[in-house]
């Protein structure tokens, strides 16, 4: 999978995606990451990407013309047109950011993330450009390169064979609706705390039950809006309302 990231501060990307996961999936060549500067685009000597906006008001836009040539010149060395790169803007207006998403854009073969900064874009880029607008949160930072670097990560460990084992993305929060269940290692014994005694029986089938219905009750705590109650099977229907009796 290729992702391209188009900023004006390429500087910010160097450590993360130059440690851990993410560089070892660059490494064995499962995902390719390619910063473009999007100042390389901007026609006058200064290499100026933001302007006044039209109309007054405060702050700069990020200029159209350097991101759709950027773009433009992307695009121009994809040899096959139906592998046209899914094109997406960070922007706090944008769909908010979440595992299903995550899953969606992990099936894309290109992405092109454009990160904004300033006071935004120029709204030609979102209406002409872009094919998804993304938000990771209601709150406003001050670019959008730590947003492109939450859903790189995000996405890139569901790329298969970048997590070790493939399991593991299947198993945890979110991608059931439900958040993981308690996890538990050595030693157990620590403080006076100690680990749950069904972790230790070796019956696997009780394991499995008990941390279907841990992960129930967590979510039920702490995210009940994620919680079908009306589309649970007939066991989870069964955990939950042990669950309710307790
Ligand atoms: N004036 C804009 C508004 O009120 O919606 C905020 C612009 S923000 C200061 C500058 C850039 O940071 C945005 O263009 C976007 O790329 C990025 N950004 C800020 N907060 C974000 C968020 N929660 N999710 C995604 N991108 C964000």
């Amino acid at each position: 999978m290729r992702m391209d990231i188009l900023t004006i501060f390429p500087d910010m990307f160097t450590g993360p995606f130059s440690e851990s996961m993410i560089q070892k999936a660059q490494e064995k060549g499962l995902i390719q990451i390619r910063i473009t500067d999007i100042r390389n685009y901007a026609s006058d000597r200064h290499q100026t990407v933001d302007d006044y906006p039209f109309g007054g008001g405060a702050g700069m836009l990020m200029k159209p013309e350097p991101i759709f040539e950027a773009v433009d010149d992307i695009c121009s060395e994809i040899q096959n047109p139906e592998e046209k790169p899914h094109i997406v803007m960070l922007c706090p207006q944008g769909e908010a950011f979440h595992q299903r998403k995550a899953e969606s854009l992990a099936l894309k073969k290109h992405l092109i993330l454009i990160c904004g900064h300033y006071e935004g874009i120029d709204e030609r880029v979102r209406m002409h450009l872009v094919d998804d607008e993304i938000s990771i949160g209601d709150y406003v930072l001050t670019g959008g390169e730590l947003p492109a670097m939450v859903i790189v990560d995000a996405v890139s460990r569901l790329v298969p064979g970048v997590l070790g084992s493939s399991q593991s993305a299947l198993q945890e929060s979110f991608s059931e609706d439900l958040l993981d269940y308690p996890q538990f290692t050595r030693p157990r014994e620590f403080r006076g705390l100690s680990v749950p005694d069904v972790l230790l029986s070796g019956d696997h089938e009780r394991i499995r039950l008990w941390r279907r219905k841990e992960a129930i009750r967590k979510t039920w705590k702490r995210r009940p809006d994620l919680l079908r109650i009306d589309q649970m099977s007939d066991e989870d229907r069964k955990l939950f309302q042990e669950i309710t009796n307790e």
